[in-house]
């Protein structure tokens, strides 16, 4: 081959990565500090009795006052990390976003934190405080509803407070996803028009929504600077994750994995409260971190595996495109200038594509692509 179908990645994209990794990391393991020494030092404790002294002794006043403390603890001891991200994309060049634009961000993703943790945690308490012999699973059953819930009204009432979104506008893209649809046998209800460049020089496309919210939202940024082969390939991949339903499979995977998370603290609650006697029974709020210790120790253990189930998605996805445009030319074309654009790393290291990444490597994703086109030829 005459030329590599995958340009070298530059000394910036790796050293943007890391830094980026190593945000990440830090950002976890400050969370996950935060948690080990509220317990181990009892402050939890001292938490609960301040919350019930502000609440006059009311239970549920309490338990929504605890949470708001620990938000904002764990808020300002992040918030040197946040900021420090903020700087780096400015430093990278990836950012449209000026500080007070993201401080209101900031604030607004914070009372959200407050409005949704505050649901889950009311809902949570009432069920262990009704139910301490099964809460777990009743627990799990109403979290799942939550989340299948959530993943409808998302794309209508979560993205619009951080971004505009606009239905899109241009008839041959829209002729051309029909096309792609009725080839698929299926009908997306609707293509939107992202505007992403408010915040970042970032392209980014996603399929989102269950049921009459579905809908495909594809970034301005990349709209603006693709050929229409290009957006239609891109369009192409997304209706492959509409086709393989992997939202759905994603729920279900989240069913599978939060079963063994509230099995797991249920476990954990028992083993504090009866071997410990840290916690004076199972609805003892001051036991929140370590219901917060048991998820996140979960979900870091298992990120690998759903980082690979997500790269299978993603193959998936792109096997579709493949099938689908008439050359996978401009997929290999959109892919290479999505990495430059994204500051990606289209090769990063085996071991960090296997632990950190949940899309397959971009170099990977244009190799698959030249052997489907060999094959197929
Ligand atoms: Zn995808």
């Amino acid at each position: 081959m005459g030329s590599s179908p995958t340009p070298a990645d530059s000394p910036g994209a790796a050293h943007y990565n890391r830094l980026q990794r190593w945000l990440g990391i830090a950002d976890f393991a400050l969370g996950l500090a935060l948690l080990v020494v509220l317990l181990a030092t009892g402050w939890t404790g001292t938490l609960r009795d301040l919350s019930y002294r502000a609440a006059f002794q009311n239970y549920s006043l309490a338990v929504f006052l605890y949470l708001v403390i620990l938000l904002a603890i764990s808020k300002f001891l992040s918030f040197g990390l946040d900021y420090y991200g903020f700087r780096l994309e400015h430093k990278y060049q990836l950012s449209n976003q000026k500080l007070r634009p993201w401080l209101f961000d900031e604030v607004k993703g914070f009372a959200l934190g407050i409005v949704l943790g505050g649901i889950a945690i009311e809902v949570l308490y009432f069920i262990l405080r009704q139910y301490p012999e099964h809460w777990w699973l009743i627990a799990w059953g109403v979290f799942m509803g939550l989340f299948v819930l959530m993943a409808q009204l998302a794309p209508v009432i979560l993205f619009p407070i951080f971004y505009k979104f606009e239905p899109l506008d241009d008839e041959d893209l829209k002729r051309r996803l029909i096309v792609l649809g009725e080839r698929a046998g299926t009908r997306i209800r609707g293509v939107y028009r992202w505007r992403l460049s408010e915040k970042t020089k970032k392209a980014n496309a996603a399929l989102a929504g269950l049921g009459s919210t579905r809908r495909i939202i594809l970034a301005d940024t990349l709209l603006d600077n693709y050929s229409h082969e290009e957006i239609e390939a891109v369009l192409a991949h997304e209706l492959g994750h509409h086709v393989h339903r992997h939202i759905l499979k994603s729920i279900a995977m989240q069913a599978a994995t939060s079963f063994i998370g509230f099995w797991a603290a249920n476990l954990a609650l028992h083993y504090a409260a009866e071997r410990l006697h840290v916690f004076e029974s199972l609805s003892d709020f001051a036991n929140l971190p370590l219901l917060a210790l048991v998820f996140t120790v979960l979900g870091f253990l298992l990120m690998p595996a759903l980082n690979a189930y997500s790269r299978y998605n993603e193959r998936q996805a792109d096997r579709y495109a493949f099938e689908s445009i008439a050359s996978v030319e401009p997929f290999i074309s959109s892919m290479n200038k999505l990495a430059g654009q994204n500051l990606a790393e289209r090769t990063p290291s085996r071991l960090v594509e296997i632990l950190f990444h949940s899309h397959p490597a971009i170099s990977r994703r244009v190799e698959a692509a030249l052997a489907w086109e060999r094959k197929s030829a």
